[in-house]
């Protein structure tokens, strides 16, 4: 998917500069290394790169945020917050340090929880469970008693189906049916960690700087194109391949029990206030979504939460 909406993009620019911007688009796995698309865009191996801003976090902890935060934003939350709740803003600053402009350019949507070999009753169960669940949420269930593993993509589901490992978090059931993972873990818990995760165009600042006022603009404007697109897209694939997999596997839906996701939030809540204590920058990011969060939720509640229940 990012693929292909890198070269949506790509597309739009040169049909809305009348052909004077032409990008080509290199595919994903040209390079073998799809977690340094940061750092070609900062040394101007490539112009442009399009990517997650928390692949980066081990270089820069400010980064993780502009993604998604466990117990964060809804997508809508995460547009309001970006575009007229001062988020742009932070994410010019954090990435002026990277040589990089960043703009939003996709949200894949709330993210499942994940596939689970047995159901979890209780915080007893998460004892020595070893789920594949990376990033910031990986942090946060290993300070619960889980062990957070990384394996390979390619490895997964063996690993899942010979009992290596007990749970894997992947994205929801579009990504997830290709995978296969719900013919060998039953237990799809719904999900807290990625409620949205925003994919970012990157450009070298030194060349986004001097191209002509008309095509900066076509450049943000295109990145806010496939900002919608792949939001639409992501619910629309999520949609039909949930009614496909839900036909074919005795699925149970799940969703973790109030204990495990208080003592989630505790230990989210001390990892935020740990990364805000190390980076100034983490700190205003986290301190601005926060501070977001807790006026948008009343307002979610009163207009999403409600119309949800009653329709
Ligand atoms: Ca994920």
């Amino acid at each position: 998917m990012l693929h292909h909406a890198a070269a949506r993009f790509a597309r739009n620019v040169e049909a809305m500069s009348g052909g004077r911007f032409s990008i080509t688009v290199d595919a994903p796995g040209r390079h073998k290394a799809p977690l340094e698309v940061l750092g070609m865009v900062r040394s101007g191996a490539y112009e442009m790169g399009h990517s997650a801003s928390y692949y980066y976090k081990g270089k820069d902890p400010a980064t993780t945020f502009f993604t998604t935060t466990p117990f964060g934003m809804t997508p809508t939350e995460m547009n309001a917050w970006y575009y007229y709740g001062g988020g742009l803003e932070l994410l010019e600053k954090v990435y002026a340090r990277h040589n990089v402009v960043a703009f939003p350019a996709g949200n894949t949507h709330i993210q499942m929880g994940g596939w689970f070999r047995k159901e979890i009753k209780s915080v007893q169960d998460l004892k020595g469970l070893k789920i594949r669940m990376p990033g910031h949420a990986g942090e946060v269930v290993g300070r619960v008693g889980m062990k957070p593993v990384s394996v390979p993509p390619g490895e997964l589901y063996t690993a899942l189906e010979r009992g290596t490992i007990d749970a894997v978090e992947w994205v929801g059931p579009a990504n997830d049916i290709k995978m296969g993972f719900h013919k060998i873990a039953p237990f799809y818990y719904t999900g807290w960690h990625e409620p949205g995760a925003e994919l970012h165009v990157f450009v070298n600042k030194q060349k986004f700087d001097a191209l002509p006022d008309d095509l900066k603009v076509i450049i943000a404007v295109a990145a806010k194109e496939v900002s919608i697109d792949i939001l639409s897209e992501s619910f629309y694939r999520n949609v039909l391949a949930w009614e496909e997999m839900k036909q074919h596997s005795d699925i149970v839906i799940r969703t973790l029990p109030d204990d495990v996701l208080e003592l989630f939030k505790q230990a989210n809540d001390d990892l935020l206030d740990e990364v805000a204590r190390k980076s100034q920058l983490a700190k205003e990011i986290i301190t601005s979504q926060r501070e977001f969060l807790n006026k948008a939720k009343n307002w979610t509640t009163i207009t999403d939460a409600d119309y949800l229940r009653l329709r």
